[in-house]
This record gives structure tokens, C-alpha cells and sequence, in this order.
């Protein structure tokens, strides 16, 4: 049986995010196996989200990557950056090599709202901007004018409260971080006056999270603005937020009341908050001018869930950009069952089920974001992987994992090569971070970060 020192689990991560590191770190800690596992991801940078999601005016969030980086230094470990799975090496191939394949790619695609004028110029989803200014290599040649005086962002989770904020922020908060220098000059000299932020449920339902709302009231450039007829709760809502489980929901109704009581002082900005509203269209002579909204009602739906129900009453809000912040999504990879529906890969509890015969696939597995959908903070993906891992070493333990035709890491390793030439081992990222904290440090700032696949390369060799 494989897990020996003389004949290690092999076992393909497919994403460096917090999953894949998190389900890396299970797998090498295992009590009684010996596993080797090669870590898999399509940038040369690893993290995900932690580098390219999370705000870079959240630096210490960012912090949890020591925790990666000793999981990098356990026997065992293998990087295998700037291959991308599904292109630069398939899920067959992978199969053949390896006694199990962990999926943990995230969520990279945005959703859409599906309404007119989504597509005109000024309208954005929230993945595109976070993606710019974090410097994801993928989203760097993308023009953001943020000349308007109004923007709106839609959705009413954490994400659009860091568009929100970040849009706000004044040159002198963005020059200490790790915001990219472009994204730092279109904010810091962007028009942008007013943030209106759209919810279509109301403040009981919102997904903020306390410390980011309460970041809110806190900004120094921009009053934060709550119409009090709109926190006033309806009964569906008032009885909803009484259990112990809402004390999320509950404090946050407390920070937005607190809100509606505030006078503006006068900053020279404003964040506002709007709820019980839809956006049914998008409008603009070939770009974004106005957003027409819909206002809601709640109701009570039959499982439980309360819902928005429009009125039919309009509004239209003049603005020239608008944010959705409504979700992220999966993407399949050549087969490897999806479940287009959720945008996740189907599973039980990590092990991937063939939605066609209902059965779970053996050495098949998957983790964080792609596993259970597009929700949750960082530390939530470390039970999550970590119930995953355990039904790989269940399934090894039960004699269900089949030995791998060629489980010679060098040879996969001279596949990979032959397609991508510049695979990026664990070694070449440190030498892109320490170049990249090297340009950052005169300068006060975490990091100056490399924006361009080549830069990577070309530091990664150094
Ligand atoms: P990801 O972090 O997305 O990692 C997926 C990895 O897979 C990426 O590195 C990607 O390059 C790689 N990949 C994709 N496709 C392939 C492929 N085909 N082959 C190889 N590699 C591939 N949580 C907090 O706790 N605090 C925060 O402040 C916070 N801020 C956030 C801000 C934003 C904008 C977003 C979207 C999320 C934020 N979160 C935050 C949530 C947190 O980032 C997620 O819970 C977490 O990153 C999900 O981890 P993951 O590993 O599933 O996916
Ligand atoms: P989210 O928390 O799921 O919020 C999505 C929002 O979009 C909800 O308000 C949802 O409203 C709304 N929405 C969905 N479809 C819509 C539509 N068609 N029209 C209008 N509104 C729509 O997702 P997220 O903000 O992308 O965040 C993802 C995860 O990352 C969350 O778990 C979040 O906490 C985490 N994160 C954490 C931090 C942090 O800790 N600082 C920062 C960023 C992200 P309904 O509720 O009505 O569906």
C-alpha cells in the first residue's frame, strides 16, 4: 500500500489558494503516512485570493501566508507554478501520475446580473476591479475610468464593501500598500464623489460582516450615509435577527442604525447605503449613465429564506459606473465532472460524485471555493480541505486508491516541461517575493508587486 517512505501517497493540488495549501498542510502532516504532494497553479505566484483578492489595505488578513510557507517547507512539497491545469497538463494525464487529484481552483468567473445594458462601458463586475488593483496579471490591461462622479456597486457582502472602500480611499492610505501603481493613480485622482451601495434585501439580510461594516464609519475621506426609513425592520426581518446564530445580522442592523443617526460631517466624499432595491437596467449613450432600480418588499419564502419581491416601483440613479458584487463562480476543467449550475464541482463532503451514474469517483477529490460555492473567509477552508483530506486517507486506508501507472515525480515533472518550459518551482516564487518586498521597502510599502507573467519569470530566475 502506498504511504510509505519507500512508496509515498502522491497526490496533485490543483490551486494554491488557501484550500490547496490548507489540504497540502493535511496531507504532509498525517499521522502514520508518508505523502508527497505537488502543489499545482496557473500563476507563478502562489496564495489565490490572500494575493489577489483580499484588500491591500487589509494587510495583516494577508499575514496568514506564514502559515503556507511553512507547509512549503515540509518534506515532501513540490511547486509547480505557471502551470495551468486543464491546458498545460490534463486531468487524464494527472490521473495516470498521481494516487489522488485535489481540486482547489476557487472561483474566478464573475456573475452576471442579466439585465440591459450590463455589457455598456463603466459597468464592471467587482472580480475585474479587485483583480486590477491587487495586480492579477490577468486583469492588468484593463482601462478603468473612474472619471464619474457617482458610482454604484451592487450586492451587499464583503466584496462590495471593499470596492466601496477602496474607491474612496485617499492617495496617502493607498501609498502604503501593496495596491498596484496604476490602480493607485486612477483612485487617487479619480472623480469619483459618491459610492452608492445597492442591496436588494434589506439590512437585517445583508452578508457584511461587523468589522467591515464598522471599517465603513471609519473612513477619513467619505461620510457614510443611511436613509433611517430604511433600516426600519419589517416583521420578517425584526423576528429573524432574534436568535443567537443572527448575531451577525443583528449587529449589523445596531452599526446601520447607528448610521441613520449620524449627521454628515463634511467630508469630501460620501458612501451611501441603499436596501430594498433590484437593478432591472443598466442605461447610456455607449456608456453607463443611469441605473434603473426596482424597490422590494421582503416576504417570507417557504424554506425559510426571506426574500426580496419587487413593488414595481422605479427609481433611476444618474451614475457612470457601476460595480456588480453579486458572486463569484467555477470553471470547469476538461473532464473533471461541474456542475454548471452552481458553478461548483459536485461532491460529497470533498469526494467528486459523476453526476451521471451518482457515484463518488475514486482518487477524485475537492476543496475550498470549487468544492462548496463562492462563500466563506479564509480560515473557513481550512476544515473544509481538512475534511477532504480525510476521505483521501480513508480511501487510502480502505485500499480504494489505485496505484498510479508512473509515479515518478521527475517524469511528470519533464511532461510539464514540455509544454510549459517556465514551470516556477517553490524556490523561484521566494525570489519573486523578495524582489517584490525589496521594491517595496524604500518606499514604505509591503511590496511593489510584479504585475506581468514575464516580470515573474524573469525574477523567479534570479
Ligand atoms: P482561491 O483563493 O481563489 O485559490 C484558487 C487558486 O487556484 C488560485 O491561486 C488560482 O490561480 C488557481 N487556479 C485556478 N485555476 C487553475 C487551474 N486550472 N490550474 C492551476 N491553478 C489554478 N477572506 C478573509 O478571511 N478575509 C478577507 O479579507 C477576504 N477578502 C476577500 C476579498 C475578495 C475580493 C474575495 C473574492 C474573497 C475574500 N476573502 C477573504 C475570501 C477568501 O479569499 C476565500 O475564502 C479563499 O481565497 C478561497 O480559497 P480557495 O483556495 O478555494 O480559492
Ligand atoms: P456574498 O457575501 O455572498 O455577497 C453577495 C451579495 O450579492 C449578497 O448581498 C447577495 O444578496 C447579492 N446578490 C446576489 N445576486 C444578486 C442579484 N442578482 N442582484 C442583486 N444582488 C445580488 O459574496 P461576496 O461579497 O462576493 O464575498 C464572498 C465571500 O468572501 C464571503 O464569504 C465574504 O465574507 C468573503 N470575504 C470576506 C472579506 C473579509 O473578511 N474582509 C472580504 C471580502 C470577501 P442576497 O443575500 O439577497 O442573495
Amino acid at each position: 500500500m502506498a504511504g510509505t517512505p519507500d512508496n509515498p501517497l502522491r497526490v496533485a493540488v490543483v490551486g494554491s489558494g488557501p484550500a490547496g495549501f490548507y489540504a497540502t498542510g493535511h496531507l504532509l502532516a498525517a499521522k502514520d503516512v508518508t505523502a508527497s504532494v505537488d502543489l499545482y497553479d496557473r500563476l507563478p505566484t502562489p496564495f489565490g485570493l490572500v494575493r489577489a483578492g483580499v484588500a491591500p489595505d487589509h494587510p495583516k488578513i494577508k499575514s496568514v501566508t506564514k502559515v503556507y510557507e511553512k507547509t512549503a517547507a515540509r518534506d515532501g512539497f513540490r511547486f509547480l507554478g505557471n502551470v495551468e491545469v486543464g491546458r498545460d497538463i490534463t486531468h487524464a494525464e494527472l490521473k495516470e501520475r498521481y494516487h489522488a487529484v485535489i481540486y482547489a481552483y476557487g472561483c474566478e468567473r464573475d456573475r452576471h446580473m442579466g439585465i440591459e445594458g450590463e455589457d455598456l462601458p463603466g459597468s464592471w463586475a467587482a472580480t475585474e476591479f479587485v483583480a486590477w488593483y491587487n495586480g492579477h496579471p490577468d486583469y492588468q490591461d484593463l482601462d478603468f475610468d473612474l472619471s464619474a462622479k457617482r458610482a454604484v456597486v451592487i450586492g451587499n457582502g464583503n466584496v462590495a464593501m471593499d470596492v466601496a472602500r477602496m474607491l474612496v480611499l485617499p492617495r496617502e492610505e493607498l501609498e502604503g500598500t501593496d495596491t498596484t501603481d496604476a490602480a493607485i493613480e486612477a483612485i487617487a485622482e479619480s472623480g469619483v464623489e459618491e459610492v452608492v451601495i445597492v442591496g436588494r434585501r434589506g439590512p437585517a439580510q445583508a452578508a457584511f460582516t461587523n468589522p467591515e461594516l464598522r471599517e465603513l464609519g471609519e473612513l477619513t475621506d467619505a461620510d457614510v450615509i443611511v436613509d433611517p426609513a430604511e433600516v426600519e425592520l419589517d416583521r420578517h426581518s425584526a423576528r429573524s435577527i432574534e436568535g443567537d446564530g443572527e448575531i451577525t445580522h443583528r449587529r449589523n442592523v445596531e452599526i446601520l442604525t447607528g448610521y441613520a443617526g449620524r449627521e454628515p460631517v463634511g467630508k469630501p466624499k460620501r458612501v451611501v447605503m441603499r436596501f430594498l432595491r433590484s437593478p432591472v437596467a443598466i442605461h447610456g449613450d455607449g456608456k453607463v449613465e443611469s441605473i434603473e432600480l426596482v424597490h422590494n418588499e421582503l416576504e417570507h419564502g417557504g424554506d425559510g429564506r426571506i426574500r426580496a419581491q419587487s413593488t414595481g416601483e422605479r427609481e433611476t440613479l444618474e451614475c457612470g459606473l457601476v460595480f456588480r458584487s453579486i458572486g463569484y463562480r467555477g470553471a470547469p476543467v476538461e473532464g473533471v465532472p461541474f456542475d454548471d449550475w452552481h458553478g461548483t464541482i459536485p461532491n460529497q463532503e470533498g469526494r467528486i460524485v459523476d453526476p451521471s451514474a451518482q457515484n463518488v469517483v475514486p482518487g477524485e477529490y475537492v476543496a475550498g471555493w470549487v468544492k462548496r460555492g463562492p462563500s466563506g473567509v479564509i480560515g473557513t477552508n481550512k476544515r473544509d480541505a481538512q475534511e477532504t483530506v480525510e476521505h483521501v486517507l480513508d480511501d487510502l486506508a480502505e485500499g480504494r486508491l489505485a496505484d498510479p501507472r508512473d509515479a515518478d515525480p521527475d517524469g511528470v515533472l519533464a511532461l510539464v516541461r514540455e509544454r510549459q518550459p517556465d514551470v516556477v518551482a517553490y524556490d523561484g516564487w521566494e525570489a519573486i517575493d523578495a524582489a517584490e518586498k525589496a521594491a517595496g521597502e524604500p518606499l514604505g510599502r509591503p511590496r511593489v508587486k510584479f504585475t506581468r507573467i514575464e516580470e515573474m519569470l524573469a525574477s523567479s530566475r534570479t
